[in-house]
């Protein structure tokens, strides 16, 4: 829980990122389908870079007015010894539950879990002229 709340920004500005707790059991959910699962295959810890955010901190780091993360359902992920688009690979063919997976530019792994919606949607993000642009797939 520590590793989803913690935030550099929320310290710096001194914003309490502490969740409710429905967004706490979200957590709790997102570790236990998708992380814990994904640890277990990789074998290696796996870097948490951000996962909850309350909608104050959300609005500090310019998040999307609806994020995941605001709910504790998303996290941005990245594994020592993997590239960002093999550990996406890796939760596709590990068949885990997730709702959104989209490789961020090239240098992170989000990934959601809702109990309640199974998208499955996979997206590659990328910055073209300064703007963030999706593309459907991984790549
Ligand atoms: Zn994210």
């Amino acid at each position: 829980m520590a590793e989803m709340v913690r935030s550099n920004t929320a310290t710096r500005k001194e914003i309490d990122n502490t969740p409710n707790p429905v967004a706490e059991e979200n957590l709790r959910n997102l570790c236990k389908f998708v992380l814990q699962p994904l640890r277990d295959h990789l074998g290696v810890p796996i870097r948490i870079n951000s996962g909850y955010r309350c909608s104050e901190l959300n609005e500090e780091i310019g998040g999307s007015k609806n994020s995941q993360h605001m709910e504790g359902r998303a996290a941005d992920i990245d594994v020592p010894g993997y590239t960002p688009l093999e550990v996406a690979n890796a939760i596709v063919e590990l068949g885990l539950p997730f709702d959104q997976l989209i490789h961020e530019f090239r240098s992170w792994v989000h990934v959601s879990y809702d109990d309640d919606r199974d998208r499955r949607a996979q997206l590659t993000a990328l910055k073209v002229n300064g703007k963030t642009q999706y593309i459907n797939g991984l790549s």
